[in-house]
């Protein structure tokens, strides 16, 4: 029944197929700067010592049992998220007008929300009903919302001359798109380029969404991992619920607690103010239980438990705090230090996207050909798009990653 016309072998996942030739590649100076978690200064996977406390309290604590949470997963953690995200006394809050729900990390609160919005949104222009995406973007955007049969479309984000955002296309796109469609917005930390716009073209995007009655859809991957501060890297989405915007968040705690694998992560629903917010959220969030109970029946426990102690701990939270600065600082000086000895070597080129572009991520600027070489000849593995993962980068290696660099593009 599923010969190959019918089941064709499908490519692996480019990301996965590049950490699995990584694996294999024997030489001692090999360089995994492909995938996208954070890496200690001897390129270890790194558990936070928080979430080490936080674990720690939870063996000890006697009532803990494997029972299956809500459907809309652990209150406690889906609350804090609210105002993790929203900010403590945010109107949206205290209006009632949120509506949250634990999902599988972040993709599933995005497929959770691509759901939703297949079979409930229902905008004046039929082609309106259309996500707009970031050209480039995460690459599982693609699959995960034509996986829903929501039609996709780009707006152009990334200069190749500047290395930096090409803010006019991207504006003249979105306000040219019909009225009421979807744009999915990077919170921060852009994924793959590392550029976000500024607060002062924030604000021009959500003038010119409100103006077009455009719906937003945030995916957070990277709080307080890009500038180190929690509420900086929530400043776009706090600008567009001030704005009175009607929007969604799929927000992750996979990046900023290191808890990739524990799948912790909440979907939010935000209605705009008005009179009838609170029985909208109401209807809303009945339907997207329904969906979630189809979906996955209820979310997974443990890495939601590790995070909702942090999260309504105060002293836990400051060590949060203090951890995350550890990972954006480490990011960041390695970011300086590729920047000053490419430029020291006078490596052709500009070099100075490397510092000005925040996150996990960096665009380099090199080409297929020179990443080919790269993994070929100096066993530097990076995507094929030239994206590296700043994290993979440390003391020991940096200086031989300059070098390798300075040759192939010399
Ligand atoms: N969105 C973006 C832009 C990402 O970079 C990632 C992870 O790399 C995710 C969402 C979702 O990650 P997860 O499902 O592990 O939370």
């Amino acid at each position: 029944a599923f010969s190959a016309d019918v089941v064709p072998q499908a490519p692996e996942d480019p990301l996965f197929g590049l950490m699995a030739a990584f694996k294999k590649d024997s030489d001692a100076k090999k360089v995994d700067l492909g995938i996208g978690a954070y890496r200690d200064d001897n390129a270890k996977p790194w558990v936070l010592p928080v979430v080490k406390q936080a674990e720690e309290l939870l063996r000890k604590d006697p009532d803990l049992n494997h029972e299956y949470l809500p459907i809309a997963g652990l209150a406690d953690f889906t609350s804090a998220s609210q105002k993790l995200i929203l900010g403590k006394s945010s109107p949206a809050i205290t209006d009632k007008r949120v509506v949250s729900l634990q999902s599988v990390s972040g993709t599933g609160a995005l497929h959770l929300g691509a759901l939703f919005l297949t079979r409930f949104y229902n905008p004046a222009a039929a082609d309106a009903k259309t996500i707009y995406v970031s050209t480039p973007t995460w690459a599982n955007h693609n699959q995960l919302f034509s996986n829903v049969k929501l039609p996709m479309k780009g707006y152009p984000y990334f200069s190749k001359e500047t290395k930096g955002l090409d803010f006019d296309g991207m504006v003249s796109t979105i306000e040219s798109a019909p009225e009421g469609s979807i744009i999915l917005l990077h919170a921060c930390a852009h994924n793959p380029t590392g550029v976000d716009p500024t607060q002062e073209q924030w604000t021009k995007v959500a003038q010119v969404m409100k103006a077009k009655r455009h719906f937003p859809f945030f995916d957070c991957a990277y709080q307080g991992f890009a500038s180190g501060s929690l509420e900086q890297d929530a400043w776009a989405i706090n600008h567009f619920v001030e704005q009175g915007f009607e929007l969604m968040i799929a927000q992750s705690y996979a990046k900023n607690f290191g808890l990739y694998g524990e799948r912790a992560g909440c979907f939010h629903f935000v209605a705009a103010p008005s009179s009838d917010a609170v029985d909208e959220v109401s209807r809303v969030g009945s339907q997207l239980a329904i969906l979630q109970r189809s979906e996955i029946s209820n979310p997974p426990a443990y890495g939601a438990r590790v995070a909702s102690r942090v999260l309504n701990d105060e002293k836990l939270f400051a060590q949060w705090e203090e951890d995350l600065r550890t990972m954006s600082g480490r990011i960041i000086e390695m970011r300086k230090q590729l920047r000053s000895k490419l430029e020291a070597k006078k490596t052709p080129g500009t070099w100075n996207h490397i510092t000005d572009q925040i996150g996990m991520f960096s665009f380099t600027g090199l080409n297929e050909q020179q990443v080919q070489t790269l993994r070929e000849e100096y066993h530097v593995y990076m995507t094929k798009n030239g994206r590296i993962s700043m994290a993979g980068l440390n003391s020991h290696n940096i200086d031989y990653f300059a070098e390798s660099v300075d040759k192939v593009v010399r």
